[in-house]
């Protein structure tokens, strides 16, 4: 190559974040992220490594000792939890109802694992009748799950019973909590979850790159137990517990200006209460599922276990959804998403989360959405205009 590319100064579009993540980043984490790097063993950083640490233990509701950010995206924290837990020849027992149980089931085969299923439809929660029944079948070493399940805007209600399951039958529980932590109830000592695994880039309001994870003595002990290596080198807790543990020593460059960005959006959690900011999610995505339902518009998932962070509604008939994601994209800067696998084509994804979830973004997406369908030939004044019975 002879000449140096010309390529413009970086201006990308101001967009409103309403979609499956990432949300729109507080004003304070940006700022966060452009203060001076220090090196990844400073003593100062040694310092704000201890203090993530505590702020997470306090956003998942844990006294687990093992609670640190996981270099990379959500799928770091994910591939660290499923990669060190399971164990080549261990029986790992997945759901099949959304994408991530997928990918569960990829990561779990190729940490050796073999993979058996419960099922339920994409749109609906795991029934605990078909874990037991999994548990009675199977000998089944590690049950992952999916808490709030960004593909179909399902929350999996009853998380006790589940985890209650696996251990009376000595399996560990590995809880997907990308789409909660931050945003939806999740108490993971008090439920007994054994490892949960997120990312900053949801609830959290975060850029995505240092993922949180906590895992419990019981499942530490397990990954530190281990016959063979765990196959990924970068993961590896054992390798890790150096750097994050007692020791901090070098294990890889921490990526400091993400732990920074972490650091400050979980003040931003610790600041407003993490119980309130669950009811301030409860509070916002209810005034979007009412909107949404005043304009005729139908909920996928029925109420009780309507997923706050991630609101799926059904796309009308005679409507295309792609359309009307291009359309507010482009008239109104606004992300949304559409479905995905089994629901690809029947449902938008309407994210409602962390510094997304205010009344003020949901009054926009309100307002740019009805003008998007009339757009499409859809009446939005269909509910209150149709003659009554009466
Ligand atoms: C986003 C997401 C992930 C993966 O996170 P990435 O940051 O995209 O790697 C995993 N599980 C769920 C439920 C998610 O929503």
């Amino acid at each position: 190559m002879e000449k140096a590319p010309d390529v413009g100064e970086l201006t990308p579009p101001d967009r409103t974040l309403m979609g499956p993540g990432p949300s729109d980043v507080h004003p304070r984490v940006l700022r966060a992220m452009s203060t001076p790097l220090v090196g990844h063993l400073d003593p100062s950083f040694v310092e704000i490594m201890n203090e993530v640490q505590e702020l997470l233990r306090y956003t998942f509701r844990t006294d687990n000792q093992w609670t640190i950010p996981v270099s990379g995206t959500g799928s770091a924290s994910m591939e660290a939890a499923i990669g060190n837990l399971v164990e080549p020849g261990d029986t790992a027992l997945v759901p099949t109802n959304g994408y991530f149980g997928g990918r569960m089931q990829s990561m779990a085969e190729r940490a050796g694992g073999e993979v058996v299923h419960v099922d339920a439809p994409w749109g609906e929660p795991l029934d605990p009748a078909d874990v037991e029944a999994a548990f009675d079948e199977h000998s089944i070493d590690v049950f992952g799950f999916v808490h709030a399940e960004t593909s179909t805007g399902v929350k999996q209600p009853g998380v006790s019973e589940l985890t209650d399951i696996a251990h009376s039958h000595d399996a560990y529980v590995i809880a997907d909590t990308v789409t909660s932590l931050g945003g939806v109830e999740l108490r993971v000592d008090e439920w007994d979850i054994d490892v949960a695994y997120s990312g900053p880039q949801k609830c959290l309001s975060c850029p995505p790159g240092a993922s949180p994870l906590t895992l419990n003595d019981r499942a530490m002990d397990k990954v530190l137990s281990r016959e063979e290596e765990p196959r990924s080198w970068y993961l590896d807790l054992s390798l890790l517990e150096g750097y994050w543990g007692e020791e901090r020593a070098y294990h890889h460059t921490a990526p400091v200006t993400n732990v920074y960005a972490l650091r400050e959006a979980l003040r931003l959690v610790a600041e407003e209460g993490i119980e309130a900011r669950w009811e301030r999610h409860l509070d916002v995505a209810g005034e979007l599922k009412s909107g949404l339902e005043a304009m005729g518009l139908e909920m996928n998932a029925p109420d009780e276990y309507w997923l706050p962070s991630l609101n799926a509604v059904r796309v009308p008939s005679g409507v295309d959804d792609g359309a009307v994601i291009a359309h507010l994209l482009d008239e109104y800067d606004l992300e949304i998403a559409s479905g995905l696998g089994d629901l690809s084509g029947e449902i938008w994804r309407i994210g409602c989360m962390g510094y997304s979830a205010r009344p003020k973004n949901v009054e926009y997406v309100l307002s740019a959405l009805a003008d998007a369908l009339e757009a499409e030939g859809y009446d939005t004044e269909q509910v209150t205009a149709a003659p009554s019975d009466d």
